[in-house]
């Protein structure tokens, strides 16, 4: 066959097809099946020259691009991404003639063919291909929006939406040049990835803006933005030793907003030589551009020296409240960190994820820790790391890394295993194996890779070679590639004047869990604390295993967690249970966070007494540490909406009063931002969840005064921590008035947090009065994308009127997912994650069944929302649910 091809192929600039039917002849891509996933090998593109007229006044873009493509064999046909574009040319250009082509997209995911009249040889060619498409309205691909009446367009191509306004190679590891030329309406400032290095008028008041070319890049990582922001200079980030050339630095915002970016424009510098110290590499790009993008769909995105945030993350003011500036500087680093993470060593496909987003949100606390070390970022990300540990208790949660074959999968991947498990996994290894260690055999790897692609047999290469130590290697391939959470289990063993432990290792699952016992193993780095003081540490790698103690006296107390680094969860009996707690003040906060965590786990798995659970509550509430005290808050939270009748009630809001209000008073008022926060975060509990009068009256009143109801409006009643609890509890305690006058105020505040949060306000409404009118705001234009988004996910959460939400989301499919963002279409399955009976089960599978086609990629947050149901049910069935015990 292969000579037969070859043979054709010299004969054809002779006999033109003469004996060679390409039908039958067909070389490695023609006549194959359209790749759902993956791009076949031996096309790559090298470069690509973009020219688009990209007017956000405008329903439309248009213009032509040229890709300097490598291929490895001839072909006659050759496979590459777009999607909804109308392609009105495509030409192969050859050294010495054009041949021209037939474009056609195959996939609904954007898979496109395009066909030859005659076949290619090897070699480089160039393909031009002239199109438009209209500007997407679903925050996907290139986007326009419109803000206080000016439009705005803006590319959001992560992961694969890049297709939907360039025809290309749509793929991280298809890495390339740009070179960039957009024709903007005149004064309209143009963002690309490379510094604008030429503007020139183009007639009918357009301006052509040229950039520089881009290092090589993958087409997730494109920016596109064009409108009339507001650009703020700053001055460049000066030289250092790592680099010899300053870097310029501006802030975009929309028209009138400009003012608000003072902050993250202030600590920029900082951060990125930060970054630049510890990795001991340069900034890899020639400027930096901060944008503050209206209505973009991700919290912020990476884009290759123009990162794109979402408005409301980063338009914090001069003077932030405390949750917004933390968010505002978790989200800054993590950003950052992918300038290397990513960006600059990209991995070459969607299933290794975690090395741009594990290290990015891994590096954001040891960055903010040097930027601030008080600050409590170990304490953040410890508790992220945690967090993670429940998805990762299901038997349908994902591994860090597993194989994506399907396009519609992709996206799937961005959940809390890849970010915040990935954390806990890093984080553990860094710990136990030693930063020494560690860090600079990351730095070796960066190096390794700079420019390239580097996927996780590459990571485990060269990190086990630099720190020579298989073990370190084997730790992370144990915990990548396998999902779930390893359960420890301890037993303590004193006689004879020895100290023995025995260790036994399984998958954590709860009650109902599905989950099976496989004898599933990690090799788990393990330290533990007794009370002789010191640190035992080992690596776990068998099923079991005892160990003999340093301590020749029988340990008064074990705690199987030191710092609480390792990424597991750990059992005790109840008399080593009850030695713990005793000790609790005395342990580190990470340390704490680690007990509560295993302790929550232990009684949802059926093994810990609820009276136990509530002491270890009652410990936590008299923490020093923000982060410890509202640690049990979220499971509370649950347990009282699913499992405490109204007969307990009482009973809860006194519990909660007895252990919150004396904090509440001692934190009211403070000048410290982490006691703030705590306050804000008490409050709203004790309103929302705990049910508390007062509480409820305070923060009622706090947002008719902040939004003018009835009232001269207070700017300062309220910080946007408190934006939604205050606004949902006025939705719910005051009345149609006050709805009504929220809804206009939405409008004219002209502040995204407002609007996200009382989007998500309205939601939660438990007046079945309101409705109808919910339901038609929820699908109106008054409301953004994300926001209606919001308001659904938050009117199914609540219980009062759950079941009519759900009847009205059920006969509204289309016109919903008609109207959310479309990267999230596939979390609408999510939307029932509250639900805890086997009818409303039954009718989500149904719905799904029936119309999930709508939302491609569902299965796996509709497995997610299934299972979570179900373990809901059986702790209702086994009566776990504190009621006994308050
Ligand atoms: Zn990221």
């Amino acid at each position: 066959m292969k000579t037969l091809i070859l043979r054709c192929l010299l004969a054809l600039p002779l006999l033109v097809l003469a004996g060679c039917n390409p039908a039958e002849n067909s070389t490695a891509t023609a006549g194959s099946k359209a790749p759902a996933g993956k791009l076949p090998e031996g096309v790559r593109p090298q470069a690509y020259r973009l020219d688009l007229l990209l007017d956000p006044r405008r329903d439309d873009f248009s213009g032509t691009v040229e890709i300097d493509i490598q291929l490895d064999k001839a072909a006659e046909q050759i496979w590459l991404h777009g999607k909804n574009l109308r392609v009105s040319e495509a030409t192969a250009i050859l050294a010495k003639r054009e041949i021209p082509a037939e474009y056609k997209e195959v996939l609904d995911s954007g898979v496109a063919a395009v066909k030859f009249t005659e076949a290619l040889p090897a070699g480089e060619f160039t393909l031009r291909l002239a199109y438009s498409a209209p500007f997407d309205r679903n925050l996907a691909g290139l986007f326009k929006v419109e803000e206080q009446g000016s439009a705005y367009a803006l590319a959001k191509s992560e992961s694969i939406q890049a297709r939907k306004y360039l025809p290309g190679f749509d793929e991280p590891g298809l890495k390339a040049t740009f070179d960039i030329g957009l024709t903007v309406p005149a004064g309209y400032a143009a963002i690309g990835n490379g510094p604008e290095i030429e503007r020139e008028a183009a007639g009918e008041g357009l301006e052509k803006v040229t950039f520089a070319t881009t290092r090589p890049m993958p087409t997730y990582l494109l920016s596109l933005a064009v409108g009339p922001f507001d650009i703020v200079e700053r001055p460049a980030i000066p030289a250092n030793e790592f680099r010899s050339e300053p870097i310029p630095l501006r802030g975009f915002a929309r028209r009138g907003r400009g003012g608000d970016m003072n902050y993250i424009l202030d600590i920029t510098p900082r951060l990125v030589e930060i970054f630049e110290r510890e990795l001991r590499r340069p900034y890899p790009f020639e400027k930096l551009d901060i944008i503050a993008a209206p209505q973009w769909p991700s919290g912020a995105t990476e884009l290759s020296a123009a990162i794109t945030y979402r408005e409301q993350r980063i338009l914090v003011g001069d003077n932030p409240a405390p949750g917004a500036r933390l968010s505002l500087l978790g989200v800054h680093a993590h950003e950052i960190a992918h300038m290397w993470f990513g960006n600059l060593v990209t991995p070459p496909w969607w299933d290794d994820l975690w090395l741009k987003e594990g290290f990015a949100t891994w590096g954001t606390p040891l960055a903010l820790t040097l930027f601030e070390p008080e600050g409590g970022h170990d304490l953040n990300a410890a508790t992220r790391a945690i967090s993670a540990m429940q998805l990762d208790s299901l038997a349908s949660t994902r591994a860090i890394r597993e194989p994506i074959s399907d396009n519609n999968n992709i996206r799937n991947a961005y959940d809390a295993i890849t970010y915040s498990k990935s954390l806990g996994v890093i984080h553990m290894v860094d710990r136990y194996f030693g930063a020494e260690r560690f860090r600079p055999a990351l730095g070796r790897y960066i190096e390794a890779f700079a420019e390239g692609e580097a996927d996780s047999p590459d990571f485990y290469q060269v990190i086990g070679e630099e720190t020579k130590t298989p073990e370190l290697t084997e730790t992370f391939r144990s915990f990548v590639e396998q999902k779930g959470v390893p359960q420890l289990a301890f037993a303590l063993d004193c006689d004879a004047g020895k100290t023995r432990l025995q260790i036994r290792q399984s998958r954590y699952k709860p009650l109902g869990s599905p989950i099976e016992d496989t004898g599933q193993k990690w090799s788990i780095p393990l330290c533990l604390r007794t009370d002789s003081g010191s640190e035992q540490c080992l690596m776990l790698t068998e099923a079991q295993r005892s160990l003999e103690l340093a301590s020749e006296q029988c340990p008064q107390w074990i705690l199987p967690n030191a710092q609480g680094s390792g990424y597991y969860r750990w059992t005790l009996n109840e008399a080593q249970w009850q030695a713990l707690l005793a000790q609790f003040a005395g342990f580190g906060p990470t340390e704490q966070l680690s007990i509560i965590d295993s302790a929550f786990a232990a009684f949802e798995a059926g093994g810990l007494p609820e009276s136990t659970l509530l002491q270890l509550v009652r410990q936590s509430a008299a923490a020093d540490k923000r982060q410890v005290v509202t640690a049990p808050l979220r499971h509370l939270q649950k347990y009282r909406r699913n499992y405490l009748g109204g007969e307990n009630q009482p009973a809860f809001l006194q519990f909660a009063q007895d252990l919150y209000q004396p904090l509440l008073q001692q934190t009211a008022g403070s000048g410290d931002s982490e006691k703030q926060l705590l306050h804000s975060e008490l409050l709203e509990f004790m309103a929302l969840t705990a049910g508390d009068p007062a509480a409820r009256k305070q923060l009622a009143g706090r947002a008719m005064a902040f939004t003018g109801f009835k009232q001269e409006r207070n700017k300062e009643a309220l910080d946007s921590d408190l934006y939604e609890a205050a606004l949902t509890v006025a939705v719910q305690d005051s009345g149609d008035e006050f709805l009504q006058h929220l809804i206009g105020v939405r409008g004219e505040l002209d502040d995204p947090l407002f609007e996200s949060a009382s989007a998500n306000a309205i939601g939660r409404s438990d007046n079945a009065g309101q409705l109808e009118r919910i339901h038609q705001l929820a699908l109106s234009e008054q409301l953004g994308a994300r926001e209606a988004f919001g308001l659904i996910a938050n009117s199914l959460a609540e219980p009062a009127l759950q079941q009519q939400h759900w009847q009205w989301l059920r006969q509204n499919f289309p016109q919903v997912v008609d109207k959310i963002p479309e990267q999230w279409r596939r979390h609408t399955p999510a939307f029932a994650r509250a639900f805890c009976d086997a009818d409303q089960l039954g009718e989500v599978q149904q719905l799904f069944a029936e119309q999930g086609k709508l939302a491609p990629g569902y299965q796996r947050s509709l497995a997610q929302t299934e299972e979570q149901i179900q373990l809901c049910m059986a702790l209702r069935e086994r009566g776990r649910g504190l009621g006994g015990a308050l």
